[in-house]
């Protein structure tokens, strides 16, 4: 038995390449160019190395012939001698990049895009044919000219360029005539090259290209080049609310900006919010996975020389190091936040409703986001000031957060617990649901939603009247038992109570669970008509109405009854208890209890 070499035989290969290798035609641009870029930063590496090599007035030129069919891509890199073409260009996937590489080790390697040593014969993808003029900046290098019809032999011998550099002529077949199209070469050039360092030209005109704004330090840039970079990757989105600078050594490379867009009815979701480049050049808008899910809404660009990329530099190869990666992007943004709520409390907090969202949402996905946002996630109070759970805690002997979903200004129940020194949140987004739930046992505290339940702190019991009956019922009992019968609702418990907060006719409990299960499905679209139905009502004794009703029911009891009815509504109207479609009802209902009472005055 022996082991020996699986041989490749080039004309096998090149089909292969052709066809399947790189998924999209229009990347053999990107590739050339790219080649021709490596070879403008060569010279200038050698220039630092002190290897002679001028430094020129370096650029790329891309011309298309349409009566001859040919595009040509010329350089004044480093050019090729004879035996280079042969190494580089003759053999297949051995890549001078990497080798040039290994011999300037200190050099600027992140500028070289090279690495795969194919990309060249992408070239194939469109033409027929392919020839390289090409001259070295070697002292005394012959031009050298290279040809092949994309069979496996191949022409060399003595060329014609008389200065430094490579021109790379394709032979466009008939099916790909549409690239000597000016509009789709400029789209082309526009899509993979517009970062490049090099001024590259389309038939003799200068492109709008130049190093992209991540390069720069974070803290020299302003808001207008933040702003206008948004606008270069996004044209047609309104301006970003807020953005992070991305400039990350270890443990990746990584360079980028990801802004938070503004999220309102103009917000329009969509799959190519990251463009994703590798070296400057563009890669793939298509990379959902370099960022967690909970961050898919940002925008933005991310440039690194490690990203895992597939030959053909087109997708992302998902892996750990994604993986990763995109944990790592979801840390900086967490670092932003929190250095801008230390920093700048009022900024942060005037972007707080447009970024609250996907806070939460990493807050419920990801424990390390958490960790790391806890302190930041702020809610405003019922007096529109601003609080952090840590906060109230720190107050709260009991451990306990009270709550509301509605932001009633006002309100007396609000006043009722004012009055007591509490402190009650707003959570009225969506996901404030699951993430009270979230909170609750990651900060071992309970949540109390205001009409949860009747907390003592809502009681007055110094008002309590404790009388009772000829027959011994108390007094509270028999006015609850009024206005329950008056109610006529069998899913309705009345209960009489002296409540702190006077100006309050009535509070409806709701029993917290259930509630919250409630606010859940309705959060999802599920019906939730059948949960909830049974409510208590208290009504509060020291409250004027609830006292007339008490004076009012035995002489007067029909108007005692329809004031009750009142109340009812009144409070499922404060507690947004009253569907959009019942509205007319409860109106109709209140105005025919103001008749009878104007009825009464003679
Ligand atoms: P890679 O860029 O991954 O190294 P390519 O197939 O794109 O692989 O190119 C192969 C090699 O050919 C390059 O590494 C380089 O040495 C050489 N080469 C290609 N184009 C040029 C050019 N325009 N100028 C100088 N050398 C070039
Ligand atoms: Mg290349």
């Amino acid at each position: 038995m022996r082991t020996n070499n699986l041989k490749i035989h080039s004309e096998n290969i090149l089909p292969i390449i052709k066809k399947w290798l790189y998924s999209d035609r229009e990347i053999f641009l990107r590739e050339l160019v790219s080649n021709a870029s490596d070879a403008i930063q060569k010279m200038r590496i050698l220039h630092e190395a002190g290897e002679g090599a001028a430094e020129g007035d370096f650029k790329i030129s891309v011309t298309a012939d349409k009566e001859k069919k040919t595009l040509t891509i010329s350089d004044n890199g480093v050019g090729m001698t004879e035996r280079e073409v042969e190494t580089y260009i003759a053999q297949i996937a051995f890549s001078g990049a990497e080798e040039f590489l290994a011999k300037y080790k200190d050099a600027d390697k992140e500028a070289i895009i090279g690495h795969f040593g194919l990309g060249f014969y992408s070239a194939y993808m469109v033409s027929s044919k392919v020839e390289i003029e090409t001259l070295s900046y070697e002292e005394g290098a012959s031009p050298v000219f290279w040809s092949c019809d994309g069979n496996s032999t191949y022409l060399l011998g003595e060329g014609k360029r008389a200065s430094r550099g490579t021109d790379i002529v394709l032979y466009l077949d008939e099916t790909n005539e549409e690239f000597l199209h000016e509009e789709k070469l400029l789209e082309l050039l526009n899509r993979y090259a517009r970062f490049f360092s090099t001024p590259i030209e389309l038939n003799g005109v200068p492109i709008q290209n130049g190093d992209p704004l991540w390069l720069k330090a974070p803290s020299s840039c302003t808001d207008e080049e933040y702003l206008e970079f948004y606008h270069k990757l996004f044209p047609l989105d309104q301006d970003p609310i807020f953005w992070v600078h991305l400039n990350v050594d270890y443990p990746f490379k990584l360079q980028g900006i990801l802004y938070f867009p503004k999220i309102d009815t103009n917000f329009e979701p969509t799959e190519k919010s990251i463009q994703l480049f590798c070296n400057r050049v563009f890669v793939s808008d298509h990379c959902r996975d370099i960022l967690p899910r909970y961050l898919n809404m940002l925008r933005g660009a991310i440039d690194s020389a490690d990203l895992p990329l597939n030959v053909s530099r087109s997708t992302l190869q998902v892996d750990r190091s994604v993986r990763q990666l995109s944990a790592h992007i979801a840390k900086k943004i967490a670092d932003r936040l929190t250095g801008l709520y230390r920093t700048e409390k009022e900024r942060f907090l005037q972007l707080w409703p447009d970024i609250e969202t996907v806070v939460k949402v990493g807050i419920l996905n990801d424990e390390k986001f958490f960790e790391k946002t806890k302190e930041i996630l702020v809610w405003k109070k019922h007096d529109g000031s601003w609080t952090t759970i840590q906060e109230i805690l720190e107050k709260s002997e009991e451990k306990k957060v009270f709550y509301s979903t509605e932001d009633h200004k006002g309100a007396a129940i609000f006043d009722a617990y004012r009055n007591k020194g509490i402190d009650i949140l707003i959570a009225n987004t969506n996901v404030d649901v699951p993430l009270i739930h979230y909170l609750e046992e990651k900060m071992a505290t309970t949540f109390q939603r205001i009409d949860g339940s009747l907390d003592d702190c809502l009681l007055d019991p110094s008002r309590e009247k404790n009388m009772v009956d000829e027959t011994g019922k108390a007094y509270s009992s028999l006015l609850a038992d009024f206005i329950g019968s008056a109610l006529k609702e069998s899913e309705v418990t009345v209960e009489a109570k002296s409540l702190a907060a006077d100006a309050l006719p009535g509070l409806l409990v709701l029993d917290e669970q259930q509630r919250r299960a409630r606010d859940y499905f309705v959060m999802q679209k599920i019906n939730a008509a059948h949960i909830l139905k049974k409510k208590t009502l208290v009504v509060n004794t020291n409250n004027k109405l609830v006292q007339a009703i008490d004076r009012l029911q035995h002489e007067h009891p029909d108007i005692a009854q329809e004031m009750a009815k009142g109340i009812y509504g009144l409070t499922l109207l404060s507690q947004r208890e009253v569907e959009p479609k019942d509205f007319e009802q409860v109106i109709k209902q209140q105005t025919e209890i103001l008749e009878r009472l104007a009825s009464l005055i003679k």
